[in-house]
This record gives C-alpha cells, structure tokens and sequence, in this order.
C-alpha cells in the first residue's frame, strides 16, 4: 500500500527526521490560508497523489506570493495529473500540500529497499539527489552508495556515518545524517514498510538536513497489525479492479491483456499466465481465488475480473487440494446465469471432487467450454477468444 507525501513526512517526522512545516489544503484559499499560518516569504504547493515525479508534471510549484498560490491550487486541483510514474490515464489531485519553500544547497537522494537477493534491507543513496534514481544510475552511476543492514542489529550509528561520509558530507552535518538515516530505518522497521525514498534529502543554505519529499509503501500482508497506518489509505489513487478485490480478500493484480484468469494458488496463477501467453493470448489479471474457495467467492472472482472492460473471455483453472471442483462448478454456473455472462468461458476442473464438478457443468446447459489440461485449456481460451472477437469485428 501506498501513502501521500504528506503522510509519509509526518510519519518520518515522529522518528526524528525533519521535514518542513506544511500544511494541507482541498481549495484555492485554504491553500492561502496554510501559507499564511507558515512562516517565510516562498511557499511550496504540491499535489498528492500516489505518484513520484510530479515536478516535471507541474504538480509542485514554489511560489511568493498569495496569488500565485491560489493559481498553483486552482491549476492542481481536480486536475488529472500524468506523470511518468502514473501511466497514461493519471492521478486525479484532490489535495494538496502546502509547504515553507527551502533553501537548497546540496540535494541528496536516500533510500531503503528490500533486495530480493540480499534478502535485507538495503540503503541506496546519492550525493546527485534531485535527478530519479533511473536517472542517476544512468548518468552518475560512480555516486551511487549501497549498504545492506543486517536485520539482527538494524541500523547502527556506524553504518549510518559511513553511508553520511560517503556522500560527501561536512563533517559539522554527520550528526543529522545519521540521525536522520537511523530515524527513516527504524520508521521502516516499526511500520512495516517495505519502501521509503527521499528525494531529495536536502542540506538547507543554514545547515540543516531535510527531508523535501518522501514516498514510502507498506507491505499489505502487515497491515492488519498496522491499523495506524491502514487508516492513511486512499483508495482513490488506487487501481479500482485492484480495490474492488482486496476489499473481498481476493489477491488479484491487474494486467494489460484481454483473457481474465481465476485460478487456485500463486504458483498455478503464474503458470495459468504463462500458458495464456505460449498459446498466443495476453492475460488480463492474475488472480488466486485461495484454499477452500465457496461458490460466492468464486462469483465474487469473476466480478472483480469483469470490473475490467478489456476482459473478452475468461479461464478458470482449478487443481483442487483443499478447494472442491463442485463448489467451483457451482460459482461458475452462478456467474454465468446471474452476471448474465456472453464471453466465453473455458473450465478446468482437477482434484477434489472433479467428477461431480464436471457433472455438474455438463447437466448445466450453458455454453461452459471445457478441458482436462493447463495447456489445452489456455489453447482453448485463446481460440475462443479469437473466434469471439473476430465475431464483433465482423
Ligand atoms: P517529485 O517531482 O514528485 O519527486 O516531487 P519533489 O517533492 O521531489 O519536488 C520536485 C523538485 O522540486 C525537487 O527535486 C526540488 O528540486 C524542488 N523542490 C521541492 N521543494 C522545494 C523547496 O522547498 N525549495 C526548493 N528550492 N526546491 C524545492
Ligand atoms: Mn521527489
């Protein structure tokens, strides 16, 4: 899950990382109005949305005086905001953030991130701040820093003045730098945050070290011990198929292609993914329905892959261990007659309870296609959806 800004800042700001002081704002004058309460003669408006390179975008903007904040809001507000983060439909902005302008003199980028391969958490940093870290690594590749931390001890003051040395740092700013650098490792640590990147750390003309943008995400399998953070939710920057199926438990990701997927277990999702695309289609989703599946969950699956208006037809693959293939049988005709479903749909039933599950289809009447395996059921889903979309053409 992702957070705004804002919310990030005031997080990284109770572990002792400083941010300015800002304040947020839903309108033209209440942005004025968050400026006056700030002190300074520069302020910053920026628009929250779930997105990193906004500046680019014109979604942060200093400005010195009362109207040119006014014209940043009204020119931000309501606005659908595409950045090269967002892909090609945008976040739409609906509030804003409104800052005390900084004086920068140096801009550093800062990062924690889980490595696969480390399987830790690694700092990645940067005296080039400012530039996106793809940017960096292509033009300064030599100033970027990296620094696994060892779980068992977490981040130690050492390391962390290792990482402030490295990156060129006065040795009168070491202090903040590590304070800031330890404070952002244990808000990851404490918050079950998966990603926290600032960019950029600045080193402000008077000597401070500031955070001036923070993006972190949190790991979704925590947050039910994170209700805190569940709270800073926005589900409004979110993908709504992707929505529309957490809400339902449903662990579903949204794809480009055109063959919806219902399957039982991550493993057999991927597969089903793979089989699509060797057959010559493009998957729509990866969705795994989970252990035990009832018949209103596997209708609830199909509504969440219907939600997307590219899906022209649907295979459902099941290798029932703990599911049963009746049960399955059972929301597959129940989707079909209660969603009122004309795209093809192609069933394979393996496992627990397949003959009754096949039974139950066949003695159904409705135009479910069938098959006994993973392959033939992706040929069958790609034919079919050929043939279907050939038939609209026509
Ligand atoms: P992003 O484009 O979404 O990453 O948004 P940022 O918060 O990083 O802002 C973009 C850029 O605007 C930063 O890299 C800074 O160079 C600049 N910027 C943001 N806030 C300030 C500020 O208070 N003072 C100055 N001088 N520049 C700022
Ligand atoms: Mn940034």
């Amino acid at each position: 899950m992702d957070i705004h800004e804002y919310q990030a800042k005031e997080l990284l700001k109770r572990f002792g990382v400083q941010v300015p002081r800002g304040g947020i704002a839903y309108s033209p004058e209440q942005a004025v109005y968050r400026a006056s309460e700030l002190s300074g003669d520069k302020w910053v408006v920026k628009a929250q949305i779930h997105s990193g390179a906004r500046g680019k975008a014109g979604g942060v903007r200093i400005c010195a005086n009362e109207k040119e904040i006014a014209e940043a809001a009204q020119w931000m507000l309501g606005r659908v905001l595409v950045t090269h983060q967002t892909g090609p439909q945008g976040k739409l902005v609906s509030r804003l953030y409104v800052e005390e302008a900084t004086k920068i003199a140096q801009e550093i980028y800062l990062a924690f991130v889980m490595d696969r391969k480390e399987e830790r958490v690694v700092v990645v940093a940067s005296g080039q701040g400012g530039m996106e870290i793809e940017e960096i690594s292509a033009n300064e590749p030599e100033s970027i820093i990296r620094s696994v931390v060892d779980p068992a001890v977490g981040m130690q003051a050492f390391q962390a003045r290792e990482i402030a040395f490295s990156l060129g740092l006065d040795a009168a700013l070491i202090p903040q730098a590590v304070k800031t650098i330890t404070g952002c490792y244990r808000m990851m640590e404490d918050t079950d945050a998966n990603m926290v990147e600032i960019n950029p750390l600045v080193v402000t003309q008077s000597g401070e070290i500031m955070a001036l943008d923070a993006k972190v995400s949190f790991d979704d399998n925590a947050l039910f011990r994170r209700p805190e953070i569940m709270e800073m939710r926005d589900k409004s920057q979110e993908d709504t198929r992707e929505t529309f199926a957490s809400d339902r438990g449903l662990n579903y990701i949204g794809l480009d292609g055109q063959i919806g997927c219902i399957v039982n277990g991550a493993g057999l999702a991927m597969a089903t993914l793979d089989m699509i695309k060797m057959a010559g289609g493009e998957p729509a989703n990866f969705l795994d329905v989970g252990g035990g599946a009832s018949p209103e969950r596997v209708l609830m699956s199909f509504q969440a892959v219907l939600n997307d208006p590219d899906v022209e037809a649907i295979l459902v693959n099941i290798f029932a261990g703990i599911n049963r293939c009746d049960w399955i049988a059972e929301g597959v005709i129940r989707a079909v007659r209660e969603l009122d479903l004309k795209l093809p749909i192609v069933v394979r039933l393996s496992g627990t309870n397949v003959e009754e599950g096949r039974k139950l289809i066949a003695e159904s009447g409705l135009p479910i296609l069938t098959a006994e395996t993973l392959a033939e059921a992706a040929e069958k889903a790609v034919v079919a959806w050929k043939a279907a979309t050939l038939k609209e053409a026509v």
